[in-house]
């Protein structure tokens, strides 16, 4: 039996109220089915999803399989795990940082879940900030302020500037919380080292703290940074977040870290201090077989097996490139990104592109307008599918671009 509504008489966080409704996928979803119930037989292609499809790889699979097997063991059973991560995979990463000549000791890493937990998670050990975030750009970094009531300033990312916003004249010198992902989601342009420079010297200057999402940095080729920490005096002035989600495949197995390095300080108080409060009181750690899988994947062979899955998908990104220059279509990414950005035809909004990609070939990529209003005549299409169909989606892009 349905209850009758009645509400409970508590305050709630009105914040809430102000996020726009994330209906980016569940437009594209319904679009998709109704499309599917009219035509049941049409094979759709999903060249829109940022979830990765290739299987983990063997070195993670021997590496869970052997911590499952001391989990059933007495002797080698485990409880919680420690709260920043355990130490060997703590310094397994330190020494991932090592190979890019980046010196980061394991206690300023801390091991989680996920790298979008612990990017709406650092809001809670900040006040209320101003905060600078690129428009377009991964949702969740403009929602975790919204809820919690920070001003958010954009900064526009366009085809002039590469997708690669710099500060200008137009901020005022203050400190803010700065937002940056490089290689970035949803246009996979990437930072290089003097561009990174331009805003590491701006937060020294301002006072202001960077929080850099590295999530993508395994797909970079050629000489840029893989890790803010590659710049100058980013140790004084940011905290960088990535993941084992797009590099090892983890999407679904789960684990990321955040560094915060020890002389990171604000208002008299260590960020790390902050950052350990924050995580022993409301977060109890990845699951042991998990951290090992993640310490596998960064050993020597577990490293070479994730750069082949890498090199798979970007293999994926060149066939769709190649058909985007040939067709004269303008775009970024898909060199050092597994996404490509590009942009609409003939003048079309991103909503009308997706339609015409739907109903006269069955391709579903993601509008640009779900990521910010400068993503509006812009398109996102990723690599994370098939290379089979990848290539067969090309065919039909082919016929009609
Ligand atoms: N950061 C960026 C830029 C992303 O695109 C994503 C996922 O798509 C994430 C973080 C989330 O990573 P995780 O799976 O570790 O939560």
């Amino acid at each position: 039996m349905k209850g009758v509504m009645r509400p409970v008489n508590i305050k709630i966080n009105e914040n809430f109220k102000k996020m726009k409704q994330s209906y980016l996928f569940s437009e594209i979803g319904k679009r998709v089915r109704m499309f599917s119930q009219q035509h049941p037989d049409a094979k759709i292609i999903r060249l829109g999803i940022g979830d990765v499809t290739l299987p983990l790889t063997a070195s993670v699979i021997e590496a869970m399989r052997k911590a499952v097997e001391e989990m059933g063991e007495k002797s080698t059973f485990r409880g919680y795990a420690p709260d920043f991560g355990y130490d060997f995979l703590r310094k397994a990463i330190s020494d991932n940082y090592a190979r890019m000549s980046v010196d980061i000791p394991a206690d300023e890493i801390y091991v989680s879940d996920g790298a979008k937990s612990d990017v709406g998670n650092i809001v809670d050990i900040l006040g209320s900030n101003e905060v600078l975030i690129p428009d377009p750009v991964y949702p969740v970094y403009l929602d975790s302020n919204i809820m919690s009531g920070n001003h958010v300033t954009f900064i526009s990312a366009n085809a002039q500037n590469g997708f690669l916003p710099l500060p200008d004249e137009n901020i005022p010198k203050r400190g803010y919380v700065i937002y940056l992902c490089s290689p970035n989601n949803p246009t996979g342009a990437v930072y290089n080292r003097e561009q990174l420079k331009v805003w590491v010297d701006f937060a020294l200057e301002t006072g202001s703290l960077i929080i850099f999402d590295s999530a993508y940095e395994a797909y970079i080729k050629g000489d840029y940074p893989h890790s803010i920490y590659e710049i100058e005096g980013a140790r004084e002035c940011a905290v960088e977040i990535c993941s084992f989600s797009k590099t090892a495949g983890f999407t679904g197995t789960r684990c990321a870290w955040s560094v915060v390095p020890a002389n990171l300080e604000a208002s008299g108080v260590r960020l790390k201090s902050l950052w350990e409060r924050r995580q022993t009181t409301k977060y109890n750690g990845v699951p042991y077989v998990i951290q090992r899988a993640a310490e596998a994947a960064l050993s020597e062979k577990g490293h070479a097996e994730c750069l082949e899955l890498v090199d798979y998908y970007m293999a994926n990104a060149a066939v769709i490139a190649e058909l985007l220059t040939r067709k004269g279509i303008w775009f970024t990414g898909g060199v050092s990104s597994p996404y490509i950005w590009l942009k609409c035809p003939n003048g079309m909004s991103s909503w009308d592109f997706f339609d015409y990609l739907l109903n006269e070939v069955q391709v579903v990529g993601t509008p640009g307008e779900g990521f910010g209003e400068e993503g509006k005549s812009y398109f996102r299409l990723t690599s994370f599918g098939s290379r089979e169909d990848t290539e067969e989606a090309v065919r039909r892009l082919e016929r009609i671009l």
